[in-house]
């Protein structure tokens, strides 16, 4: 298999791609090179607030799934799909060949691969297994030298985009891996994203990710600018109109606004249910802490961002989504 996988990447010879720029040739080449496989049953590991969504996507796609999570509770719905579910990683592997983990961090990532029943106790050669949590780019390394030890290929896929991307299957990849392995990944990861980007090698596509904690300052920004205007007395929805059509606007005001009753369908209008917990954030944000000290980069804001979602998970707001942080200011007389 990993032949016909370097021969559909050189096919296509493509670095990035996102759904509305792909050329025709590049899915030609994907379809002639790959169609005896391209039905064959996907491995998916981790079907929590993200990978629910992007396993249902490549159902809709026509990819039988094989089915793993260690809450069973969470792959019922897929049972009643049709899907098959087993008992650990290794049988995922030992059932299917391409193999999709979306775990919340480097322990579950390890453990889900290396473990008692891991992946890597069953792999078999050749097999692809593209992993979207977001976790240690160190780890990433590490797992995918284990896995190449096994003959198979290990990338790092980590997403941006949160919960609405990934239902509506327009998820960022970011993808860490050796080059002639890149058109195989796409197959499958452009039917849970819009956007699939080549980084480089292994870990690239976490280092990526991890400078993604851009999304947690502006969170807290517009947090702290919408609390700001509602004391001021402003009316929350037209402060929040006027910032979007302000130089101030980005993701957090526009597409996720923290405050209730702004926006609909998003956390801050579910009670902070569901979407990107504040755990994860607090996650995310060490390990960017640990690559700027382990490169010298001053992130002052990073830093200072890393603190207050860690003191949120400490005060009770661990299992909300990060977007919270506007009730923790609320909440929060000292400051
Ligand atoms: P989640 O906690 O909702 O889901 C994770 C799932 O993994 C859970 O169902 C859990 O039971 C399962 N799990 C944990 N350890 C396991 C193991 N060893 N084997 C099998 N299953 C295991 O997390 P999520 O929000 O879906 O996030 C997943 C990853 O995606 C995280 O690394 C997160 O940082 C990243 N991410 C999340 C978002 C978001 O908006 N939620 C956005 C971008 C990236």
């Amino acid at each position: 298999m990993a032949a016909s996988l370097r021969l559909c990447a050189a096919a296509s010879g493509l670095r990035y791609w996102s759904r509305r720029q792909r050329p025709a040739a590049a899915s030609l080449a994907a379809v002639c090179s790959r169609s005896m496989a391209s039905k064959t049953p996907v491995g998916f590991i981790g079907l929590g607030n993200m990978g629910n969504p992007m396993a249902k996507n490549l159902m809709k796609h026509g990819y039988p799934l094989i089915i793993y999570d260690v809450f069973l509770d969470v792959c019922k719905e897929f049972q009643d799909a049709g899907e098959q579910v087993v008992s650990s990683p290794a049988d995922v592997a030992e059932k299917a060949d391409r193999i999709i983990t979306m775990l919340p961090t480097s322990i579950n990532a390890i453990e889900a691969y290396s473990g008692a029943n891991g992946i890597l106790k069953k792999v078999k050669k050749g097999s692809l297994l593209i992993d979207s949590s977001t976790i240690d780019p160190a780890v990433s390394k590490e797992l995918a030298k284990e896995v190449e030890k096994m003959g198979a290929v290990f990338m790092d896929a980590p997403v941006s985009g949160g919960v609405g991307a990934a239902r509506s299957g327009n998820l960022t990849f970011m993808v860490g891996e050796a080059e002639d392995e890149f058109a195989a990944a796409q197959e499958l990861l452009g039917c849970m994203g819009s956007n699939v980007v080549y980084c480089g090698a292994v870990g690239t596509g976490q280092a990526a990710k991890i400078c993604n904690m851009l999304l947690a300052i502006s969170m807290i920004g517009t947090a702290e600018a919408m609390n700001l205007g509602i004391r001021l007395g402003l009316d929350p929805k037209l402060l929040a109109k006027i910032l979007n059509m302000s130089s101030g606007r980005c993701w957090s005001s526009d597409t996720y606004n923290p405050v209730p009753g702004v926006m609909d369908g998003v956390p801050s209008a579910n009670n902070y249910q569901g979407g990107f917990g504040a755990t994860l954030m607090a996650k995310d944000l060490g390990l960017a802490q640990d690559s700027a000290t382990s490169t010298k980069s001053p992130i002052l804001l990073g830093s200072q961002a890393h603190q207050i979602y860690r003191m949120m998970c400490a005060k009770g707001y661990s299992k909300k989504d990060f977007s919270s942080v506007f009730q923790f200011l609320r909440e929060e007389e000292t400051f």
